[in-house]
């Protein structure tokens, strides 16, 4: 298996350059793709998705070894439907060009912004959703005018190889290529000169990608992770607050970027939130070894990763609290219970690391001011949720902390909403997708003056001894 590996990387390693070549040459000659044809590819995508929606679900099952079609649906169709439909709605206002301001320096003339299509759009992707992190960028890419060469993710290669029959179906190769492969392809992949690379994935490889595109002066769009906080006012009803979370960090089985990372819960608040969210999973999930409900964890080596942080936990002193019967026989599988953390302190890997799996620390706060000096302490986070039914609070919430994004009285729903940004901020990313915004970011913002017949410089010019002209500026 390992040798297949090798020979597939070997060959998709001398695909790179001919495929960003044949891309590049491709661009060059229809560098403005019109309206229509961003509509024609819009909608072959969202014609495949919907041909290849059971495939998709099965692939992601395997991948997982346990993953809901539900969930696949949920998290992936339906979103890139929308994103899709999103677009096609707005394409045609974005692309217009927008007059501007025009300065009296340049009067009489007119200014304005063209958004241009920047070129090849790379994309390299993790294994947590697939299909999602692939095509949203490929989504925002596309619309506005890009072609784009995906990496897809060596731990997800039932995905990846879906992926690729999918995009081969319905592109051209010049217009969006799928390439396979670990680390070895990766990074190749992101030494390319692309005109754009899109990367989602840890921090640290960020960091690498980020380096990398610096040689080709390639501007990035960094979506990366962290330790997003959940906080908890004092006069939120505590059992709401603990159903909505479970819900949100058990999609996936924890393994979102922006799942909730740890809970901040006020001090007489934690015993009662602990069981009531463990309630809330148990119902949810009755059984786990062979509820295709609850998903299990990718590999080996992530299980292996999460179990060391409850070890750690355990070892100093933390008190656990895990969902679900403990009868239930899951060695043979990969499936790990939703287990709380209680009794953290700052040395334990639960509090150092991103957790990215069914594992979530309580800590107890005194006052809320307390809570947001400890949330402002650590690196600003992929998304921050804040449950208070009072708006006040709320808003000065929004205005006194930094997150990639916000999420009030809920978690991950501000993901699939389309309208507006999505991206982090500092050490969890840089640049958006998704909305205007994910637009602009795929464009060349070109700033335009056209100037008339007449001819200001012959009024406005050297010799300067006559500044005649002063008294307007
Ligand atoms: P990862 O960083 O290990 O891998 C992501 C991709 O990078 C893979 O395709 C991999 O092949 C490639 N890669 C690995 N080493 C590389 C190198 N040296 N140079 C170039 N590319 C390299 O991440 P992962 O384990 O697949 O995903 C989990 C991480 O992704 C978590 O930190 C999570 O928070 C983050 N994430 C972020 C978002 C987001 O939208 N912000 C979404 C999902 C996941």
């Amino acid at each position: 298996m390992n040798m297949n590996h090798h020979s597939d990387d070997a060959s998709q390693l001398t695909r790179l350059e001919p495929l960003l070549k044949a891309q590049k040459n491709a661009f060059a000659s229809t560098p403005m793709p019109e309206l229509n044809e961003r509509l024609r590819r819009l909608n072959l995508l969202h014609n495949a998705l919907l041909a290849y929606r059971e495939q998709i679900y099965t692939a992601i099952d395997a991948d997982f070894s346990g993953r809901s079609s539900a969930e696949t649906e949920m998290a992936e169709i339906l979103p890139l439907l929308e994103g899709i439909a999103y677009y096609r709605k707005r394409l045609k206002k974005f692309m217009k060009p927008q007059r501007r301001h025009a300065s009296l320096t340049i009067a009489p003339g007119k200014a304005e912004v063209h958004y241009q299509p920047l070129g090849v759009v790379g994309i390299v992707t993790p294994w947590n959703f697939p299909f999602f992190l692939a095509l949203s960028p490929l989504i925002g890419a596309l619309a506005a005018g890009n072609r784009a060469m995906i990496k897809t993710s060596e731990f997800a290669p039932a995905s990846g190889e879906l992926l690729r029959t999918i995009l081969a179906s319905v592109f051209q190769e010049d217009e969006v290529a799928v390439v396979t492969g670990g680390v070895e392809v990766a990074t190749e992949f992101t030494r390319l000169p692309f005109d754009h690379l899109v990367f989602t994935g840890s921090t640290p490889v960020g960091k690498i990608v980020m380096r990398a595109a610096a040689e080709n002066l390639t501007p990035v769009t960094l979506e990366l992770g962290g330790k997003s906080p959940a906080i908890i006012h004092d006069e939120f009803p505590i059992g709401e607050a603990a159903r909505r979370l479970a819900f949100g960090k058990c999609m996936n089985a924890g393994q979102i970027c922006v799942s909730p990372d740890y809970v901040l819960c006020p001090r007489n608040k934690v015993h009662e939130f602990s069981s009531l969210f463990i309630d809330a999973v148990e119902q949810a999930y009755p059984t786990l070894k062979e509820n295709p409900d609850y998903t299990a964890i990718i590999s080996e080596r992530q299980k292996n990763r999460l179990e060391r942080y409850l070890n750690d936990a355990r070892a100093q002193g933390a008190q656990l609290m895990t969902a679900g019967s403990s009868n239930e026989n899951l060695r043979n599988t990969r499936k790990m219970p939703m287990t709380l953390v209680l009794d953290t302190t700052e040395e334990m890997l639960v509090m150092q690391e991103e957790i990215f799996g069914p594992i979530l620390p309580v800590i107890p706060y005194d006052s809320i001011e307390e809570a947001l000096d400890y949330v402002a302490a650590r690196e600003r986070p992929l998304a921050l949720y804040y449950f208070d039914w009072n708006q006040k609070r709320a808003d000065h919430i929004l205005k006194t902390t930094h997150s990639g994004g916000v999420c009030i009285n809920d978690s991950l729903s501000h993901v699939p909403a389309d309208d507006i940004p999505f991206g982090g901020i500092g050490p969890s990313g840089m640049g958006h997708y998704h909305g205007e915004e994910g637009f602009r970011n795929f464009s060349k913002a070109k700033g335009v003056i056209r100037k008339g017949r007449i001819n200001t410089a012959a009024l406005v010019a050297p010799p300067w001894g006559n500044l005649m002209y002063r008294g307007l500026m």
